[in-house]
């Protein structure tokens, strides 16, 4: 695998690559490597020539410096993982690589950035943005592989490519579980024990909710949904969301997507989880 920390570096050897008329996927990630990520990046080996992973904790999307602080790095591991699935290429740059200092540019998204995460994380998809318009530009993949497990980021990240009429293909991949129903996430190793098992009611109200949907009923099923989750000890819920699956405001008749989403903080871990319940 090759191992690149600057702009240049990685820039070279991708002119060359795309001279030989390969094709580039792009997976980027904030590192902490699990099975979500590594299902990203096989998606990606099938449908490109060479697959670029990027691990860089971008500072501008985390509204939190303590959370910032404490995301975990734990690159060695992480290399041995995009080893052992044969990834291409790994870019890890430093923040300084990345950002001048105070840059402070934004894209306007629209209402979609402050609805739901941009409500409860101010500022965070103005940091989103900023990183992945950089690495679009600087690695020019012909596609882009994104989780579902961050809905929302999918939708706004869709939304620049077609303001801004970037040559590049969005793919978005299914939520890799635990065996038990957990969404995978880089913050699940700060779950204490208990905080593990009560973590589990969001995978479950997500998908009783599911099974009950009825459009003329979400009222009650949003309530329904929230009592379960509040009445768990050590879970503090930020919001649960019955959602139209395009523009995330409430659900109604035409919608084509329904989503549900939820966010609550467990034990002092923040997690996000999310199910298509219709569409
Ligand atoms: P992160 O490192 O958390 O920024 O995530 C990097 C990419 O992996 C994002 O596109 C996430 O949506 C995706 N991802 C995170 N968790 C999962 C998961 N459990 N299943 C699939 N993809 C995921």
């Amino acid at each position: 695998m090759e191992h690149f920390t600057t702009k240049a570096q990685l820039q070279q050897f991708l002119a060359l690559q795309s001279a030989k008329g390969k094709t580039i996927g792009l997976v980027p990630t904030m590192g902490a490597l699990h099975n979500g990520h590594l299902s990203l990046i096989k998606q990606a080996q099938q449908q490109c020539d060479v697959v670029v992973c990027s691990i860089f904790v971008n500072p501008t999307q985390f509204n939190d410096p303590a959370d910032l602080e404490k995301y975990p790095r734990p690159i060695a591991q992480d290399i041995k993982k995009l080893e052992d699935i044969n990834c291409d290429i790994l870019f890890e740059p430093a923040v300084a690589e990345i950002y001048d200092n105070n840059e402070h540019w934004h894209l306007n998204i629209g209402p979609l950035e402050d609805l739901l995460e941009g409500k409860y994380r101010p500022g965070h998809y103005q940091g989103v943005t900023q990183v992945v318009h950089k690495f679009f530009d600087l690695i020019k993949p012909d596609v882009a592989f994104f989780g579902q497990k961050d809905y929302q980021q999918v939708l706004i990240i869709r939304r620049m490519i077609a303001l801004l009429n970037m040559p590049v293909k969005l793919i978005m991949c299914p939520i890799e579980r635990e065996t038990d129903g957990l969404a995978m996430s880089s913050r699940n190793i700060h779950l204490a024990a208990d905080d593990r098992k009560h973590a589990l009611i969001l995978s479950q109200t997500l998908n009783k909710i599911k099974q009950h949907f009825d459009i003329n009923n979400i009222p009650a099923l949003k309530q329904q949904a929230e009592d379960e989750i509040n009445s768990k000890p050590g879970v503090q819920l930020d919001y649960f969301a019955i959602a139209d699956g395009e523009t995330l405001l409430p659900a109604n008749k035409n919608s084509k997507i329904t989503i549900a989403l939820v966010a609550a903080k467990v034990g002092h871990t923040r997690l996000i989880d999310n199910m298509i319940i219709a569409g």
